[in-house]
């Protein structure tokens, strides 16, 4: 049977403007044009799981103003219950300035707003919406004591728990590891891990070690083009990405996040999630955009089947 998926995470309005050349400081330049594209990596899931056929509900917070709206009418697009999310008075919504210049370089700038107004005690009041789900997925981009709340209080209830480490947090607490059933970092977010318990080395397999070492389950590691590697106590298996020409990797590790979980939670076995999940995030990494690149069921369905 099917089981319900909370995830509970960050909603931004990124606003992409392009130009010749990045401002120096204290200059003032024209840009060549201006993209709000609706990211933040709990949306950017929630809307993975939503268009994947999954059945998802998001805790998270917007600004009471139009980014948020748009945000939140976006989500609900994609098929994902939102009417939890929260419309803060006073607060704007996430957002994130990037800017691109001609040789495709950034900079940017997150201006958390509403996503800080995620805490503890918002989480108590939806303290159902736990009970409910067979499965939490949580990212690092609202506060960490919502973060490791809600992985306690998920793990308390007997639910399936999955951590994006993402953007990687110096090191987790020690209570947090052996509550993690899976935790799907990129290499990178890997290394950082890795490091803040000792272990420095680039080597994949050594760092997701240590990890398990630590408690935690189930590692799986995204490896862009190069696939997915799961390790864990039976061993390590790699899972080839699709061969695609791929165009622009913007939430690339999201959707295959928001993937993995819709399989698992429709009773797929692992490996055939991660296959699942492989094939939605390449054919997202073949079109533009964030939520906008992310594939229907239907399109994951056409290349899996
Ligand atoms: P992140 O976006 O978090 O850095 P990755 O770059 O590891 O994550 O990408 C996540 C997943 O997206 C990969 O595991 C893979 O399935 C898919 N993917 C990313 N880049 C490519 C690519 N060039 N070709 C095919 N699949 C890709």
């Amino acid at each position: 049977m099917e089981k319900r998926i909370l995830i509970i995470g960050s909603l931004n309005m990124d606003m992409v403007v392009e130009m010749e050349n990045m401002p120096l400081i204290g200059e003032t330049i024209l840009g060549k044009n201006l993209s709000y594209i609706p990211g933040g990596k709990g949306a950017n899931q929630t809307c993975a799981v939503g268009k994947t056929g999954g059945d998802v509900v998001m805790l998270g917070c917007v600004g009471d103003d139009g980014m948020g709206e748009t945000l939140v009418k976006n989500l609900t697009e994609s098929g994902a219950d939102t009417s939890y999310i929260v419309k803060v008075k006073g607060e704007p919504t996430g957002m994130a300035f990037i800017y691109v210049n001609e040789e495709g370089d950034n900079s940017i700038v997150v201006v958390s707003g509403a996503n800080f107004c995620c805490d503890v005690a918002y989480l108590k009041k939806n303290d159902f919406l736990f009970k409910e789900a067979g499965y939490v997925m949580l990212q690092m981009e609202i506060p960490y004591e919502s973060v490791f709340y809600a992985i306690k209080r998920a793990k308390e209830l007997g639910k399936t728990v999955i951590l994006n480490p993402a953007p990687a947090p110096d090191t987790l607490p020690e209570d947090i590891w052996d509550k993690l059933d899976y935790i799907t970092p990129n290499e990178t977010e890997l290394v950082k891990l890795g490091k803040s318990i000792g272990s420095c080395t680039l080597d994949v397999e050594k760092n997701a070690g240590k990890l398990l070492e630590k408690g935690v389950k189930n590692v799986l590691v995204t490896l862009g083009e190069k696939g997915a590697l799961l390790i864990n106590k039976k061993g390590s298996i790699l899972y080839p990405a699709r061969k695609v020409e791929a165009v622009d990797t913007t939430a690339a590790g999201d959707c295959f996040n928001g993937a993995f979980v819709t399989a698992l939670s429709q009773g797929k076995e692992e490996g055939e999630a991660i296959f699942f999940a492989n094939t939605a995030s390449s054919i997202a990494v073949t079109r533009k955009g964030a939520q906008s690149s992310i594939p229907s069921k239907e399109e994951v369905a056409c290349l899996v089947e």
